[in-house]
């Protein structure tokens, strides 16, 4: 249940704090401000609820994961391998970094085939990145052993799992570091957000500059404060982590709700012949923000879906092998750039560049 669908006067009460001051910037104006500090509170609640030790918000999830790569040291010709089942937020920001996306194979958990992952490591390989798509995990403890094994980084897209789980952990504080959205559809929104996070220092301080044009937010004076480095304007404002600030208290509730029409549906669909269901590496660990199921055969995935849309019950096409957005099938615009691999099914292509 995405928090946008029960806007409250908690939200209302949040943003009309900052309206009162019409301080809307997260850093600086100490005085007028009036001690109101909604992205320091939005950061802070992040790390206490997702069990992190920084956290760095973002104008955006898409900004969050390039915020963390550029962070991460990963940059020009280095390959960043993920799953040819995302969003395309996810090779934008690898494509934003100047790295290679690698787009290999997703399993019956609907996320990075492990093996697929293993047979596209090359010299050039420097991180993987899991995205856990539609609630669910990845199986971590498989992609934690190769980037062990192999030195690689581990960044998660957490994006479409706010609240879930991998044995005990939240997903997004396992690898080397992990992101949330907080998009206007995520689990809790921010109207638009994101964050990065993470257990190193170093790595958040980068974070922290990064997405304020390199400044070290060391002193009172922004004008005085130095550039260690060169960075971008990924800022928050204080409205949006108004929002966030309250949807976080209530993001408990939400996934209750989840949970909830989860198992309903999940056990009407478990009493028709044929249809199966993804596989959830810990299934308490479920944010139960998706149900996900397969059916034996396209024709009879096709007919369902059809079925299902004429009576109203399916708004958008989730028929996800079909989907302009979340399968590589579709992305042209992607497959026609330059510098792009994608090992599917085992077969390797490369664009023409002829975009
Ligand atoms: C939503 C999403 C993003 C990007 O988030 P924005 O806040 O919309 O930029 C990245 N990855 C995945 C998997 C997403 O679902």
């Amino acid at each position: 249940m995405p928090g946008f669908e029960l806007w409250s006067d908690k939200e209302r009460k949040e943003v009309n704090d900052v309206l009162e001051t019409g301080i809307l910037m997260r850093y600086g104006f100490d005085g007028p401000r009036k001690g109101i500090w909604k992205s320091k509170e939005l950061e802070e609640a992040i790390c206490k609820r997702f069990g992190c030790h920084y956290a760095q918000l973002t104008s955006s999830g898409t900004a969050a994961l390039t915020t963390a790569m550029s962070a991460l040291g990963i940059g020009y010709g280095d390959e960043v391998i993920t799953p040819s089942f995302t969003f395309v937020a996810s090779f934008e920001a690898i494509l934003s970094v100047g790295a290679v996306p690698v787009l290999v194979d997703i399993d019956e958990t609907l996320t990075l085939a492990p093996d697929a992952v293993r047979k596209a490591i090359t010299p050039k390989t420097k991180a993987i990145m899991p995205v856990h798509m539609c609630g669910s995990m990845a199986d971590m403890d498989a992609l934690l052993d190769i980037c062990k094994e192999h030195n690689l980084i581990l960044l998660e897209d957490a994006c479409q799992s706010i609240g879930g789980t991998y044995k005990g952990k939240s997903l997004g504080t396992i690898g080397d570091a992990g992101t949330f959205s907080f998009d206007f559809v995520k689990t809790m929104t921010c109207a638009e957000g994101g964050v990065v996070m993470m257990k190193n220092k170093e790595l958040y301080e980068k974070c922290d500059g990064y997405t304020d044009h390199g400044h070290d937010h060391k002193g009172a004076d922004r004008g005085a404060d130095l550039h260690p480095f060169i960075g971008y304007n990924y800022r928050i404002s204080e409205l949006h982590s108004a929002v966030g600030l309250a949807q976080i208290q209530r993001v408990d509730e939400f996934l209750a709700i989840q949970k909830k029409n989860h198992g309903i549906l999940k056990n009407l669909l478990a009493q028709v012949p044929g249809v199966s269901f993804r596989h959830v590496p810990d299934p308490a660990g479920d944010s139960c923000s998706f149900v996900s199921w397969f059916l034996p055969t396209k024709e009879a995935t096709i007919a369902v879906v059809n079925e299902m849309k004429a009576q109203g019950i399916l708004a958008g096409n989730f028929y996800w092998f079909d989907n302009n957005w979340h399968y590589i099938r579709k992305w042209d615009h992607l497959k026609k750039c330059y510098n792009i691999k994608f090992i599917t099914s085992g077969v390797e292509s490369k664009s023409d560049g002829a975009g």
